[in-house]
């Protein structure tokens, strides 16, 4: 015990976890080294769960999508410089896809840095990091630590969420001050994402609008699924008989199976659509800007946003309805504005999109039975598709060309966040880290179905996967190459094409040689057989599944974003 001559002391490394534990955080994705090592084992003294990865970028993107699945800030830390770097192409890409992250990264010393005179690990980090995520501090000094790290979730989950960057010193980590003075310091945040409700003019506009439609489309986006508004969400879909489109994200918000879902009928409901509801979706590329021949005729479309952030409307074109607040307000007023009075779509209208819709899907049927060996992406979806009709509490992470376009229209998702991707910069590299939170955050089976590519860049996780040992189950695609795997080199020279890796790959042995499970499976049958067999036992599993190298197309279904050349020789 502390005598009066010996006052109880804390320090910087004791101060971060008190406040970290103080916010609820219970989880960091990590890579130790200087000077954060000591800290990542004092802070599992401590009772936080610290999983350990092979790159920075996994760990961050393990942090990013913990972020989206719970709505608290996903935290990861990195050592300095080369670290910070690796980390902070996830922060961008949390920022980018709306998702509350914190970056804590140790840095070198100011007084050094500042003067240029090349310490260890010398970078100006936070000046890096500012343009790149919402909101970047630095702290030097232990009793700001508390204030630092409210700051720092505050920023993170409030309004627009995002990456937030927290640069620690070497130096703060070992600074001592009193005790009982340290625990005044930390702060609990309270309220972090308050309730944002819309003006009531901007909900009777809009209301006016929706009214006035014959053809009425609502779009749910990953922020609709990010915003826990599940019931909200579904009253307003349901009670306004309104056709939904679900953004890849928010597809299992409402099941895919619903009788109002458009997805089978996609094109054709933007083209057709009077008036379209966005519902946390943005009108970026994904959505061809809101406009060109996907939305059909030039000014046959009326927009209604709801959006957190003021700044996103008439970003691509006019929204004539804007609903500026929290998606859960925001739906829950228009519904209640319903309750005054309100007439459903014309059946002229809801019938033309199902009968779409049962074609479009009966089309499809005969490709998803298809047992050919080696195997197509539809086949092998077809079996995938059945893999989590069964499970629907099941997470699936995807990434890839084919596999992910693919994949993202064949296989059904029956609940809301069940579903992790590429996002909205459409990045490879996020699969393993996004497997490994999503095990772990949610502690449900996981299925990641994973181009071959797309694995490559995550791949060495699955050692951190087996040390962990967490019920995912990795399907890499493998069809030898990028898109196809039948590129040549056009010279005849000996090198292979950029394009292609080494031919008929056993991925599944990796996973063996950290004592998971591998199987390398040529049909559909045995895909779904494996399959099932790995998401029922939990035991890490990785199946290499043979795909027809000939099966694949130039970038999936965004072709048309490849430049192409207009004096290449044949
Ligand atoms: P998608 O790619 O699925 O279309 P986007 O990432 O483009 O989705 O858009 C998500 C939108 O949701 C962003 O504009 C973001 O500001 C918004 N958003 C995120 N969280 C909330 C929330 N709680 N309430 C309202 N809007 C939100
Ligand atoms: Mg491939």
């Amino acid at each position: 015990a502390a005598t009066d001559a010996e006052p109880a002391l804390t320090d910087g490394f004791q101060l971060v976890i008190d406040a970290l534990k103080l916010n609820g955080i219970e989880n960091l994705y990590v890579v130790p080294g200087i000077p954060i090592s000591d800290l990542l084992r004092m802070a599992q003294g401590e009772g936080l769960r610290v999983i350990s990865f092979r790159h920075e970028q996994n760990a961050g993107n393990a942090a990013a999508i913990a972020g989206f699945l719970t709505k608290k800030p996903g935290v990861c830390m990195t050592v300095s410089a080369p670290g910070f770097l690796n980390g902070l192409t996830a922060l961008a890409n949390a920022t980018t896809n709306c998702f509350p992250m914190i970056l804590i990264s140790g840095s070198s010393e100011r007084e050094i840095v500042d003067l240029q005179q090349g310490d260890y690990e010398e970078m100006d980090q936070l000046a890096i990091a500012k343009p790149l995520c919402k909101a970047a501090f630095r702290v030097l000094h232990a009793q700001d630590i508390g204030i630092a790290v409210a700051r720092a979730i505050r920023a993170a989950v409030s309004g627009r969420p995002g990456g937030v960057y927290l640069d620690l010193p070497a130096k703060l980590f070992s600074q001592v001050m009193d005790a009982a003075e340290g625990a005044r310091s930390l702060v609990k945040v309270v309220d972090a994402a308050p309730a944002q409700l819309p003006s009531p003019d901007s909900v009777a506009r809009a209301l006016e609008v929706l009214k006035g439609a014959k053809r009425p489309l609502i779009i749910l986006g990953k922020g609709a699924a990010y915003a826990q508004a599940d019931e909200a969400v579904r009253e307003l879909v349901e009670k306004s008989g309104i056709p939904f489109l679900p953004m890849s994200m928010a597809k299992g918000l409402l099941p895919d199976t619903h009788p109002q879902s458009a997805g089978a009928a996609r094109s054709m409901v933007l083209k057709d659509a009077d008036v379209v509801v966005l519902v946390g979706a943005r009108l970026n590329w994904l959505l061809s800007h809101g406009k060109g021949k996907t939305w059909g005729e030039p000014g046959s479309k009326t927009f209604i946003q709801i959006d957190i952030e003021p700044r996103e409307m008439d970003s691509n074109v006019a929204i004539v309805a804007p609903l500026v607040g929290d998606i859960g307000s925001c739906v829950s007023a228009l519904t209640a504005g319903m309750a005054k009075g309100w007439t459903p779509p014309p059946a002229e209208w809801t019938g033309a999109v199902s009968a779409r819709k049962e074609a479009n899907i009966a089309k499809m049927a005969p490709k998803l039975m298809s047992n050919a060996s080696p195997m197509n992406f539809h086949g092998a979806l077809g079996a995938l598709r059945r893999v989590v009709q069964e499970r629907p509490e099941a997470l699936l992470v995807n990434e890839g060309a084919n596999t992910l376009d693919l994949a993202r229209g064949i296989i059904d998702m029956h609940q809301p966040r069940k579903r992790l991707d590429v996002g909205t910069w459409g990045v490879m590299g996020i699969g393993m880290g996004f497997a490994v939170a999503a095990a772990v955050e949610s502690g449900k089976p996981v299925l990641a179905v994973e181009g071959d590519s797309a694995f490559g860049f995550s791949g060495m996780e699955v050692e951190t996967i087996c040390r962990y040992n967490l019920p995912v189950c990795i399907v890499v695609f493998n069809n030898n190459g990028i898109y196809k795997g039948t590129d040549v080199n056009p010279t005849g020279g000996s090198d292979p094409s950029p394009m292609v890796f080494v031919p008929d790959s056993r991925y599944d042995k990796m996973m063996e040689a950290f004592g998971g499970e591998g199987v390398n499976v040529t049909t559909p049958d045995e895909l779904y057989r494996a399959v099932s067999a790995a998401m029922d036992s939990g035991r890490p599993t990785l199946i290499n599944a043979v795909i027809d190298p000939n099966a694949g197309s130039e970038s999936g279904n965004i072709g048309s974003l490849n430049p192409t050349s207009a004096v290449r020789k044949g």
